[in-house]
């Protein structure tokens, strides 16, 4: 059996890697034959390199490949992961969805699969890591322009830096890391060789009044060192100006949560706090927390919604969930208890979750609005449908709460999630029940909301459409089972 040899240079380039493959599968060469050299340094030990084998001869004709877009989606992914086995597990699974296995990627209990979701898991993790922990550094001498030094644990720089150009496009920034460094001047992204730490600045003035900012919003009774130590590593600490406030603030918590205690009681009040006028930390992109995002989503006036209504309901449930169930929007009960799910619809869901054997406090569960929209009617508030600039103006905190949970699947319950999720123009009653796979390769799907189950009319509507909701909310026994 002949052995050969493709490069892929840079690593993780999802380009790089298609080329080699589409010429491998050209020439019918199987998985267990070839070797896949990351980068550009070569050995005299590698195998003959595959595009040798077409000097001075007319190739064969290209292959008709199909692959489904969730997988080139999934490869981008898995490529920026450091495990050197990814390029060899990424053709060994084009192979297959090639040679007959073209649905390989619904088997979410197969080996391959499953290797390929672990890396692309990791890697949705660091790259979440590097928005939430960059820190840029003033340029001393220089006007508006900012350094920071990152170490992420994959090859990730290429994929993060658009969001650093969209969120920072003002700016003339540059982030090193020790394998390669990356540039904007404002108008476009330029990327080099890797950097020292010391070729960063190592504070900026803006720093003082972060940590006071900081200091002040820090809530002691909500404390959970386990938890923030698992949020943000203590390697990453030496990026943050508010690290160095961490210690003394964890050892005053306790007795600044028995102060809390002792205070009088005080009159019963509307939960609503001021808008904070934040001051903007040296590069603070997404809360790096749960708690902080909840902490800021609590003060938001994006859309009217808020004034009417008696608090913010965020989403509650393990910070590490791996199912995320996203609702519409809180309902009368939800705005007055300040928790999701625990009106009526709330109760459906739960006897849906015991009847499959799914326990709910495993999952988190949140909106896609975070204020209840309601009409009066009388002494009766009336649910009313969110509208489109409603979940435009709230979708950040969902995305927040994606991004710092970092689900490995989304389940989106009604239409209004749907449309957060994936977009405007979703057809839920078409589409109910089927994986998608979003951008940063979380699988999702959506079903009927069971607000919607409950509005049926009629004992025969009413089991049918619950019959709806618990046959697509059985894709979470599989994800159970293969987590
Ligand atoms: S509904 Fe969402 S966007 Fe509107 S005020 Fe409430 S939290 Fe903010």
């Amino acid at each position: 059996m002949s052995r050969w040899s493709v490069r892929v240079d840079p690593a993780w380039s999802l380009e790089a890697w298609r080329t080699a493959a589409r010429l491998a599968l050209r020439h019918a060469v199987a998985p267990d034959q070839l070797d896949w050299l990351p980068g550009s340094e070569t050995s005299l030990l590698d195998a003959p390199s595959l595009t040798s084998v077409e000097d001075g001869r007319a190739p064969p004709a290209e292959p008709q490949i199909h692959v489904p877009k969730s997988f080139v989606e999934l490869a981008a992914i898995c490529l920026c992961h450091r495990d050197p086995q990814r390029m060899s597990l990424l053709y060994r699974m084009l192979w297959r969805i090639t040679h007959g296995e073209r649905s390989l990627l619904s088997n979410p209990a197969d080996a391959d699969v499953l290797r390929a979701m672990a890396l692309s898991q990791a890697v949705r993790r660091d790259t979440h890591k590097m928005k939430a922990f960059v820190r840029f550094r003033e340029v001393p001498g220089e006007q508006d322009a900012f350094i920071a030094w990152f170490e992420p644990d994959h090859q990730i720089v290429d994929r993060v830096a658009p969001f650093f150009a969209r969120r920072f496009a003002g700016m003339r920034w540059a982030i090193l890391t020790p394998y390669r460094s990356v540039h904007w001047d404002g108008q476009q992204l330029s990327f080099g060789p890797g950097g020292h730490q010391s070729d960063a600045p190592m504070e900026d003035a803006r720093e003082e009044l972060w940590r006071t900012y900081y200091a002040n919003i820090f809530n002691p009774a909500r404390l959970n060192t386990r938890m923030m130590q698992q949020e943000m590593p203590a390697r990453y600490w030496k990026h943050l100006p508010e690290a160095s406030l961490l210690p003394q603030l964890v050892r005053d918590a306790g007795d600044r949560v028995q102060e809390m205690h002792d205070r009088e009681a005080q009159a019963p009040r509307r939960r609503i706090p001021q808008a904070i006028a934040a001051p903007e930390p040296a590069a603070e992109t997404t809360p790096a927390t749960l708690d902080a995002l909840r902490e800021a989503a609590a003060a938001c006036r994006r859309c009217p919604l808020w004034e009417p209504a008696t608090q913010t309901v965020f989403g509650e449930g393990p910070p590490n969930a791996s199912i995320m169930l996203v609702g519409e929007q809180p309902g009368d009960s939800e705005d007055l208890s300040g928790h999701p799910f625990v009106g009526p619809a709330g109760q459906l869901l739960d006897r849906a979750l015991r009847e499959l054997g799914i326990e709910r406090s495993t999952l988190y569960l949140t909106n896609a609005v975070k204020h209840f929209r309601f009409e009066r009617r009388g002494k009766r508030r009336i649910h009313s449908k969110p509208q489109m600039t409603h979940i435009n103006a709230c979708r950040p905190w969902l995305m927040g709460e994606i991004e710092n949970v970092r689900p490995q699947v989304i389940v989106c319950l009604g239409a209004s999630a749907a449309t957060a999720v994936f977009g405007a123009g979703f057809n839920l009653m078409k589409n109910h029940g089927r994986w998608h796979v979003l951008d940063d390769g979380t699988r999702a799907f959506a079903t009927v909301h069971p607000s919607w189950v409950l509005r049926q009319t009629g004992d025969a509507a009413r089991d049918e459409a619950y019959r709806l909701l618990k046959d697509d909310l059985q894709h979470l026994i599989e994800v159970q089972r293969t987590r």
